[in-house]
């Protein structure tokens, strides 16, 4: 069953079997096996064409020119785990020789990573491709050598089906055992409820609310065996507006900024949701920059009917709490097209207010303008918890405050400095994390190779014989003996 329409518990139990099953075998596979099958995955996708497009732009009102682009990125994540495989560092094997002579008596051992079991992952509304169906977690997952089970986001399902079906030729093309990836759909919590709490799961991965995330981190938590859950949920990305960056900039920065608050009608998890700034007349001039440049953007569709009655609620808590006053577009939106919002707040306000640090989901930003310095360092650290924190300054502004960045450590997974947040380019350095609330482990990324690291752990072999070791920690490694007759041992 690798394409399949589940509503019972009996359904999800022999999904999760099927699952170890197939885990058992594919778990032996070599890296080469592994990375053959990530590259034909991305192979299936494009021969999907138009059609992929064409569906997924009917299901989420993205344009064409942003599905290409993800569906790229997509294809990318998983060519860079297969070369990821194929380079073999990432098991982090590493050996220590018997010392026989030493008192007592030293033993051989061997470290290496080994994938956890079957992983199961929500797919994301906000991206149909990159974080969802074969998007980074399953891809991570995947070339760890876990089995996985995808729960498809009910925003896309027709999309969901079709990468699911590329998947299962990708399994069939590569001999693979046929679970190794299944596809599940169901209606309402129950169904992913069941999927974390079935025993034979290892892990999960989610991306989308706050709510969602936390609700599957404690069903995990309150199973017999508990397991780990990274989940990647709000985050309302702060930033820091320095005076002299202001003073120098405040036109162009307000012109970058209004860009990130409403790229993809605000959409990413990494969208500006808070600018913190110092009552001056740059920060004015910043203001009515960000405003006339907002009132420019036209109106848009959200991703889904759900998606956009929480912006709309969420935004009206906002605007209607004490002291928030709206700067751009209030009442602007209707039932289908969203317009963007701008509100401002006094840092005394913003503080009193627990609700404003709830991220509002959409085009939507607050300034918060503080009396000082002082106030902006105790607004900025009210809000730790946050995939990324950006910070706008000068040399000047650095230099007369250089415990910022220091500070900015604590609050994010990812600091900024003079740029915007949205944007999160895949490679090996990218952190996509940060503390909680923005995720349920800040020791992980879910962009970048690095994302493999949380669908493993490390076991050593204490005396193993050479002939029984795993590959990457024999004496003399297959891999690195191939490399060496090549003429490069690195890669
Ligand atoms: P969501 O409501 O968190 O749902 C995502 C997935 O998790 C869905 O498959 C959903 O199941 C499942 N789920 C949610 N709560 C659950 C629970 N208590 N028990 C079991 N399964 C649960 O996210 P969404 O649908 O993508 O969007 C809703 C809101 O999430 C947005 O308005 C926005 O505020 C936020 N969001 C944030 C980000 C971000 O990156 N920060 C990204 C996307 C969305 P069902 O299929 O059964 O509904």
């Amino acid at each position: 069953m690798s394409l399949s329409s589940i509503t019972s518990l009996p359904e999800i139990d022999l999904v999760m079997e099927q699952s170890m099953q197939a885990f058992l075998d594919y778990k032996k596979t070599n890296p080469k096996e592994r990375a053959s099958f990530l590259e034909r995955i991305a192979f299936e996708i494009e021969a999907l064409g138009e059609e992929l497009i064409r569906t997924t732009q009917a299901e989420t009102n993205l344009p064409e020119a942003r599905l290409l682009g993800e569906r790229g990125r997509t294809t990318t994540q998983l060519r860079m785990f297969a070369a990821m495989l194929l380079e073999g560092s990432w098991v982090e094997a590493s050996i220590d020789h018997a010392i026989p002579e030493r008192v007592p008596a030293k033993p051989d051992i061997r470290k290496m990573l080994v994938p956890l079991g079957p992983v199961v992952v929500f797919g994301a509304s906000n991206f149909p491709y990159a974080y969802s169906t074969a998007g980074g977690d399953t891809a991570s997952a995947l070339a760890s050598g876990s089995s996985v089970v995808v729960k498809a986001h009910p925003a896309h399902i027709k999309t969901s089906e079709l990468i699911a079906s590329a998947i299962a030729k990708a399994i069939s093309f590569c001999n693979l055992p046929a679970h190794t990836f299944q596809h599940v759909e169901g209606n309402g919590f129950e169904t992913g409820k069941a999927l974390v709490q079935q025993s034979n799961t290892a892990a999960v991965g989610f991306t989308g609310s706050f709510s969602g995330g936390r609700a599957l981190y404690d069903y995990a938590a309150a199973r017999p065996r508990p397991i780990p859950v990274f989940s990647e949920m709000g985050s309302t990305n702060p930033v820091v507006l320095l005076q002299d960056a202001l003073e120098l900039n405040a036109e162009v920065i307000a012109t970058q900024y209004a860009g990130s608050i409403t790229l993809g009608v605000g959409q990413f998890c990494t969208n500006p949701g808070l600018l913190i700034g110092i009552k001056s007349a740059s920060l004015d001039r910043f203001k009515s920059s960000l405003i006339s440049a907002i009132n420019q953007v036209p109106a848009a569709k959200m991703l889904h009917q759900g998606i956009l009655t929480a912006y709309q609620k969420n935004s009206a808590i906002a605007l209607s709490t004490n002291g928030v006053h709206s700067l751009a577009n209030e009442n602007a939106s209707n039932e289908i097209n969203t317009t963007p919002i701008i509100a401002n707040v006094s840092g005394a306000d913003f503080l009193a207010n627990e609700n404003l640090k709830d991220e509002v989901f959409g085009p939507y930003a607050l300034l918060i303008e503080c009396a000082d310095i002082v106030e902006v360092k105790k607004v900025w650290n009210s809000v730790s918890g946050q995939l990324t924190t950006s910070i706008m300054g000068t040399d000047n502004d650095f230099a007369a405050h250089p415990e910022l960045i220091e500070m900015a450590t604590s609050i994010a997974g990812r600091v900024l400095l003079n740029g915007v947040p949205t944007g999160v380019d895949v490679c090996a350095s990218m952190v996509h994390g940060g503390p909680y609330p923005a995720t349920t482990d800040s020791r992980f990324t879910a962009v970048g190779i690095n994302a493999v690291k949380r669908w493993v752990r490390p076991v050593c072999y204490q005396n193993c014989p050479d002939h029984l070791l795993p590959d990457a920690l024999k004496e003399i490694n297959p891999l690195q003996l191939k490399r060496m007759i090549d003429g490069n041992p690195y890669q």
